[in-house]
Order: structure tokens, then sequence, then C-alpha cells
């Protein structure tokens, strides 16, 4: 124990004895998260209540050299746990600020999950652009900083980088700052000026993983609540094919989401079909736009080649939003790889992924999934054990990284030099003692890779 408990008393002086947690079988809670690692423990769990205990707490951890995690929904896996120091647990700050009408601006603060704020939205005709991967549990702060740039309904809205309008943070110093629409009172007007807001700076919090502070409020852009929901979803007999339709399904403007499955998921889910891939294409909004988007999408399908499947089977890995689930709860083991890739890297993509894990005898589940840009997945079904899954799932993210980035042809692999010096200055200057997720480090682009570099994989150079 390195928390002394002269320094213990002063976080429950500013959170409160009840909130302040530090017994073993508290901390226990919190020594795993959704996906499958050893597990770890912090020192001290506080559940903090708004920016300004945050920003009494982080100063303190600067004086101690202790480190902080945050910890939201848990469903990015190992990086929001902390071996030692602080977890700042953000679930009591969750309630929806002010639902801006005129400015079709929503801010809420970051504990919300993302669930709570479409309920609240549903009520004024409104929707969140995204909806997250894995699920309704995934919070807003936990959204913007984890991996987690895509999501469902990204073929038409992009990705979060787009709506995000606004940010409060506070800064791995402790001070505390705002950025777009909530920089500062009646700053709406100025949005467009970049200058005046600061709306751009704010977007090196996205994928951050809590290594630049802790981000307590966002305003995000709403968008209105569809009237109706309708998949189509169609087979075909290779990646090829199915890439090129979605491809023109993206031109054609057809589609709110699009997404691919391997036979693979079907077959495991007892819904067998008779292709080796299936494309899912969902519009949502107004009946007749709706209506329409949808015959141009199955048209497009039907004339390149695909067999029109029953809704169902889109239904499948959309409405149910935690796609991931599936794959967990029948699977067994998940994991998944994943890289940007352009309409025509694509189906290379997917054969790398495809065929390197089956070297290993596992299977392709929900294995890829198209949208704008293009974002290739892997995920793993079947019972393996977890060393064999892991290096599958780096050899997979070797071969995909090689087909779409500058990374170097060996292990563990890094992003170019430059690069990694230019993020390491921006994090040096906000985080002088590296006290923020430590363990992270930040994803900005790559994500998984990260994650991996500690891992050494057998007869790597
Ligand atoms: C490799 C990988 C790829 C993924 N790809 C996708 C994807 O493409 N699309 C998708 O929808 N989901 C994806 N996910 C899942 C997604 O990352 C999580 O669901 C999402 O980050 C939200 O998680 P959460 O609320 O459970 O937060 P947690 O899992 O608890 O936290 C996520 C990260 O954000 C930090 N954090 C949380 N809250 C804050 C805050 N307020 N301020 C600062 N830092 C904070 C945590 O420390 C942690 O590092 C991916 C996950 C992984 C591991």
């Amino acid at each position: 124990m390195t928390i002394s408990g002269e320094v213990l008393q002063k976080f429950v002086d500013i959170v409160g004895a009840e909130d302040c947690k530090s017994h073993d079988f508290e901390l226990a809670a919190y020594s795993q998260a959704m996906i499958f690692t050893a597990p770890t423990r912090p020192e001290v769990v506080m559940l903090t209540e708004s920016a300004d205990e945050i920003s009494e707490i982080i100063k303190i951890a600067n004086e101690e050299l202790l480190t902080v995690v945050c910890r939201a929904g848990g469903t990015a896996g190992p990086i929001s746990m902390a071996d030692g120091g602080i977890v700042l647990d953000l679930s009591k700050m969750n309630k929806v600020l002010v639902i801006d009408e005129e400015s079709k601006m929503v801010t809420v603060q970051a504990g919300c999950r993302y669930y709570d704020v479409v309920q609240e939205l549903h009520k004024h005709g409104y929707d969140l652009p995204l909806k997250p991967w894995f699920g309704n549990g995934v919070s807003i702060g936990g959204y913007i900083n984890g991996p987690s740039m895509v999501g469902s309904r990204v073929a038409r809205y992009g990705t979060l980088n787009f709506w995000l309008f606004g940010l409060r943070v506070v800064l791995p110093t402790g001070e505390i700052v705002a950025t777009g629409a909530n920089a500062f009172e009646n700053c709406k007007p100025t949005m467009a000026d970049p200058w005046m807001s600061a709306n751009s700076l704010g977007k090196i919090w996205l994928q951050s993983v809590g290594t630049f502070g802790v981000v307590t409020e966002a305003t995000i852009l709403m968008v209105p609540k569809p009237e109706v929901v309708q998949p189509v979803c169609f087979g075909f007999d290779s990646m090829e094919a199915l890439a090129q339709a979605a491809s023109k399904v993206q031109l054609a403007n057809a589609a709110t989401d699009i997404e691919h499955e391997d036979k693979d998921i079907y077959d495991l889910l007892g819904m067998p079909v008779d292709y080796a891939v299936v494309l899912s294409v969902t519009n949502e909004g107004y009946a007749e736009e709706v209506a329409c988007k949808s015959a141009i999408a199955a048209k497009i399908c039907e004339e390149g080649g695909g067999h029109r499947l029953p809704d169902a089977y889109a239904d499948l890995t959309y409405k149910n939003t935690a796609n991931f689930n599936f794959c967990t709860a029948k699977g067994g083991l998940f994991c998944c790889a994943a890289a940007c890739a352009s309409n025509e890297s694509y189906p290379a993509i997917y054969k790398a992924v495809k065929d390197t894990w089956a070297k290993y005898g596992i299977r392709n589940g929900w294995s890829c999934w198209t949208c704008y840009p293009n974002w290739v997945q892997g995920w793993t079904i079947g019972y393996y054990d977890y060393d064999t899954q892991m290096e599958a799932y780096n050899m997979a993210m070797f071969e995909i990284q090689k087909l779409t980035m500058p990374i170097k042809d060996s292990y563990p692999f890094t992003f170019e030099e430059p690069f990694e010096n230019f993020v390491q200055k921006i994090k040096d200057c906000l985080d002088p003692n590296g006290i923020m997720n430590p363990n992270s480090w930040f994803m900005l682009s790559g994500a998984q890779s990260r994650l991996l570099e500690a891992i050494e994989l057998p007869g790597a150079e």
C-alpha cells in the first residue's frame, strides 16, 4: 500500500467516506472488466460527483505520484483496470444537463449511460447519432475516450468526431478546461469559429483512453428519433461480390447502417445460411424515406448477385445493438481484431483475418463490418484457451495492420517514429508526471496495437 492513511483521509474529505472505497472486498469489484484478462487491483476507488472533486483528487495524485484511471462501463476491457493507484468511478455523474432544442445539442455528464441519454431524448423526439457496439451500458465518457470511434449508423452519420461539439475536462494537472459549446456561457453562436470555441482542440480527447485527463461533460448534436427502422439482408457467395454491393449502397446513400456477418455466426445461432457471407443494410428515418432507400439497397444487392434473406437475420446484428454479446454469450471467449479499410482493401483484410485465425482453428463470427470509413472487424467464436486466442489475435492484427498502416514489419510493432514523438510531446505537456492511465498509454489511431506491444509472440523476430 503506497497511499498513506493521511492521504486516504484527504480523499475521504473530498468525496465522503461512503464513496471512498479501499477495503479489499470493495476493490475486488474493480479487479476485472468486460474482456478477459488477469485481474488487477487499485488501492483506492472514488465515486466522484463533480469536476471540482476530480480536480482536487488529481492535484493530490500529482503531489503523491499516484496513478489515476477512469472507470465507466468497463466494456473496453483492461484499459479501465488499474494495478495500484486510484480508480475514479464516474457512474454517479449521470445527469442529462441540457437538451437544447434550438441548437439541437444535448449536454450530459460523462458518466451517463448511452441508454439513459437516448431514453431521455426520445421523450423529446430526438436521438443520439451513433449506437455503441458494446451495448446500452456504455457510458458517454467511455465512448468518447475509449477505442470506439465507430458504431452502428456510421454509414449515415460518420464517426463521433463529427457530432461532438463540446467537452469539459479535468486536465492531468487538475485544471478544469472547456471546449466548443461548453467553452463559455452563450458560446454556441461562436461555434463556427475554431479559435473562439477551441472545438477542434477538443478532439484530442477522442480515443485518448483517459491518458489526457478526465472528461466530465460532453455536448453532442442530436438527430431526430427515427419513425421507422427497416433492415434488408442478402447472402453472397463471395466477399468480393459483397464488398462491391456494399460500396454501391454506400455511394447511393441508401443506408443508415451497413454490416457484414460470416456464415459461421448464423450457424452458431441455429439460423444456418447457404451463403459464405451476409450483408445487412438497415435504414432508419421517416417512413417514405426508409421505404425508398431500402428498395434501392435491395435492388443493388440483387443486381450484385445477392440472395434475399429474412429481415430477422439483419435484426440480429442491428436491433440487438450488443452484437458483441452474442459472440461472448454463445461462443465463450471473445476477441476482435480491427482496422480501417478502403472499399478496395476490404476483401483483402477480411481474408487476412480469416486465414490467420484458421491456422489456429478459430472461426470468424460477426467478422467484418462495412461503414464509412470502412472498419473491418474480426471476432472469434469458440472455446479456446486464453493464450491461443491472444496469439491468434496478435497475428491477425499484425497482418491487417500491415495492409493498412505504416508499421514496421516485426513484433512488437510500433507506429512510425515521427507520429509517436509528436503524440508523446502532447502527452508530456498535458501530463508532466505521467499519472493518467499509464498502463494504456494513448491509443489515438491504433487502439489494439498499443495493448499488444507488451506481448511477445512465439517465433517473432
Ligand atoms: C480494441 C477495441 C476496439 C473497440 N472498437 C469499438 C468500436 O469500433 N465501436 C464501438 O462502439 N465500441 C468499440 N469498442 C468498445 C468501446 O471501446 C467501449 O464500449 C467504450 O469505450 C465505452 O466503454 P465504457 O463506458 O464501458 O468505458 P470503460 O470501458 O470503463 O472506459 C473506456 C476507456 O475510457 C476511459 N474513460 C472512461 N470514462 C472516461 C472519462 N470520463 N474521461 C476520461 N477517460 C475515461 C477509461 O479509463 C478507459 O480507458 C472497442 C473496444 C476495444 C477494446
